[in-house]
């Protein structure tokens, strides 16, 4: 298989967050060539949002996705409330930076809570109660399914087929407005990955993410792999990917802190670009 369009490459700021904010960041991707960026919103907010919409926009750069809304879950409803605020808050710095999608990791149980169905519900109406904003400002939505091992503590949306149950309760016209995000981290290892993945088609599939799952993984959040350092068929993904119609970019997303946080970012960036055309 041909090697992905080099134009495509984007860089999740997870990647390079060891010693790299922000700013950094975007003159980092400039100064190699990478034509995506995609900001959490810890670094957002310490640079501003307004300031890093014009240094993005001063260096042309795309940005794939804004990480992240979501987290819907919680014990009461003054706190479902202040989510969703906040959530609407995301939609809006999105919009300022004219994000591709603002990706929702939606949050697991509710503090002290064992009621699993109970948290899918909460993430279906918080999904329900932003769209209407998420819409009005042209953001779409992409529910990222997170691998099983994080349904307590980070997202009850654990595969693909789930993710897109919601999409199609919540968006029955597959309007645009609400698709996926595709974490080969998180979905590699599901039978039900290329079937999934056709059923979603270009409407839904809004952004694509890559890194690789190490064995052993010795930390369940920190310690993913570099693209050819693990066992994800990362080239048989994407060839999933754009026969389902998808035209966008791939990015980057890799939470190491014993190993790629501690290099010269700039390092990683060489080595993200060689591995992205040699293995995904
Ligand atoms: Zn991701």
């Amino acid at each position: 298989m041909a090697a992905p369009p080099a134009g495509l490459l984007s860089i999740n700021t997870a990647t390079t967050r060891g010693r790299w904010g922000l700013a950094e960041a975007i003159e980092g991707c400039a100064r190699h060539g990478i034509r995506g960026i995609s900001p959490w919103r810890d670094l957002l907010h310490a640079m501003g949002v307004a300031n890093a919409a014009r240094a993005i926009r001063a260096r042309g750069l795309t940005v794939t996705g804004l990480c992240r809304g979501g987290m819907f879950s919680a014990r009461n409803a003054r706190a479902r409330k202040a989510n969703i605020a906040d959530n609407l808050r995301a939609i809006d710095e999105a919009h300022a930076l004219e994000a591709q999608c603002l990706v929702l990791v939606v949050g697991g149980l509710a503090e002290g809570s064992k009621d699993i169905a109970g948290a899918r519900a909460q993430v279906r109406d918080g999904i329900a109660a932003i769209l209407p904003h998420a819409k009005a400002a042209g953001i779409p939505l992409a529910i990222e399914p997170l691998h099983p091992m994080y349904a307590a503590d980070r997202a009850c949306v654990n595969t693909l087929a789930q993710a897109l149950d919601l999409c199609d309760a919540l968006d029955r016209g597959r309007t645009g407005a609400l698709g996926v995000a595709v974490d080969a981290y998180h979905v590699w290892w599901d039978p039900q990955l290329e079937a999934q993945i056709r059923r979603a088609g270009k409407r839904r599939l809004l952004a694509y993410h890559i890194c690789d799952w190490l064995v052993p993984t010795t930390d369940l959040l920190l310690d993913r792999g570099m693209m050819g350092d693990g066992v994800i068929d990362l080239k048989r993904i994407r060839g999933w990917m754009m026969r389902a119609g998808y035209r966008g970019f791939h990015e980057v997303e890799i939470f190491s802190a014993k190993n790629w946080w501690q290099r010269d970012p700039d390092e990683v960036l060489a080595i993200c670009k060689a591995r992205y055309r040699r293995v995904t």
